[in-house]
């Protein structure tokens, strides 16, 4: 129940058939994980990961150990992986909850014997490697070799081994968006060669994966993959628009963003719009008011340069974006009630994600994430 007029919606259908497209775009051989981190890139991650499991994805990935235990509490059962970094004393809440876990590095690997619980469940874990993103992950031969060693020794002779499961070694790409694949090449030969040494040692991790949506569209796996981690494409949006001319099938976009306007005037000539007067009317115009401000996450860098749609006609934002409210210029006086989408389409026109990400310097990710929580979700 919600009782403002502004509201987001995300369209599940979209998440359903681009999650589908992938999966058939995907060799049979390889598995698909859908990354719902960050409430589902801001679309719910509940909703978003469900819908995700129904159109063939097998995995789920979070960044945080909570939002693995919210997808437990919602009921959802399938193979979950929190890729952002668990203190070590919350290790016991991943094997309760059954959550995979993100090894960084050798020091981290030897403290977590000491952390796990007996009368838990395994606690399972994915070794990161960072073959050139330079976040979480071993980068150097030694330490890769260290951890091994000591895992092999665990096995062997230690009874804290049974509490640890080896399941999956994971690398992350840093320019796989990027036209020029110098990088991405150095880092899959990085990435095929760490794994090369793993498997030599005689540990088989199930799961080995490196491509995100930009990886996967390229099709740049690793030799060994059996699975990728899906994220923003799933959402509809790509992770560079040049990318498209790779894709053999359209993306949804999922998110659409709406408001109700909640005043419509006339003003004279010279009337200010907004804190700063950075607008004022040029003559007399028809001023629309929209609930919604940068509170709700709706950038107060769009103010006099973003528009948004009513009746399929776009018209612009004109002062500063406030904390609660906006404004827009009108060329008919609209009733109060009107609906405005501010993303999304309406008749043959369109505010894209990617257009207002453009708009202030960013990239389409951060767009729907930064839509607060205050903006309900209404998924239909
Ligand atoms: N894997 C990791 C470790 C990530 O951090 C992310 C997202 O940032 C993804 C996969 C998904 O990437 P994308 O949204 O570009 O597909």
């Amino acid at each position: 129940m919600f009782y403002r007029q502004t509201w987001a919606e995300i369209n599940l259908d979209a998440i359903f058939n681009n999650v589908a497209r992938f999966k058939t775009y995907l060799s049979k051989d390889k598995q698909l994980m859908a990354t719902v981190k960050a409430d589902g890139y801001g679309h719910g991650a509940v909703p978003a990961a469900k819908t995700a499991l129904r159109a063939g994805a097998d995995w789920l990935a979070v960044a945080l150990l909570e939002e693995g235990i919210e997808l437990r509490q919602a009921g959802i059962r399938a193979p979950i992986l929190v890729l952002g970094y668990v203190l070590p004393t919350y290790l016991p809440l991943a094997q309760r909850h059954q959550l995979h876990i993100t090894v960084p590095d050798h020091a981290y690997f030897k403290d977590m014997a000491a952390h796990v619980h007996p009368d838990e469940p395994p606690l399972q874990f994915h070794l990161k490697l960072d073959t050139g993103m330079g976040r979480l992950g071993i980068c150097s031969q030694q330490e890769l070799e260290q951890v091994i060693s000591k895992y092999l020794q665990w096995s062997s002779s230690d009874p804290a081994s049974q509490v640890l499961k080896w399941t999956g070694v994971y690398s992350h790409l840093a320019t796989a968006d990027e036209r020029d694949d110098t990088y991405l090449r150095q880092q899959l030969a990085t990435f095929d060669y760490m794994v090369d040494q793993i498997l030599a040692s005689g540990i088989q991790p199930d799961s080995i994966h490196l491509a995100n949506s930009a990886g996967l569209i390229r099709q740049t796996m690793g030799r060994h993959a059996t699975l990728v981690r899906l994220g923003i494409s799933m959402y509809g949006l790509l992770p560079s628009a040049w990318m498209a001319e790779l894709l053999p099938f359209d993306l949804e976009p999922a998110f659409s963003l709406h408001s109700k306007l909640s005043q419509v005037k006339r003003v004279t000539a010279g009337h200010g719009i907004s804190y700063g007067c950075t607008y004022r009317a040029q003559k007399e115009e028809w001023i629309g008011t929209i609930p919604i401000g940068y509170a709700d996450g709706y950038s107060r860098l769009l103010s006099n340069r973003a528009h948004v749609l009513i009746n399929g006609r776009r018209y612009p934002v004109v002062g500063r974006v406030c904390m609660d409210q906006m404004m827009i210029k009108l060329d008919r006086p609209y009733s109060r009630h009107q609906q405005v989408t501010l993303i999304g389409r309406q008749g043959g026109q369109e505010v894209s994600v990617d257009e207002l990400a453009g708009l202030i310097g960013t990239i389409n990710y951060e767009i729907p994430c930064q839509i607060t929580k205050r903006v309900p979700r209404v998924h239909v």
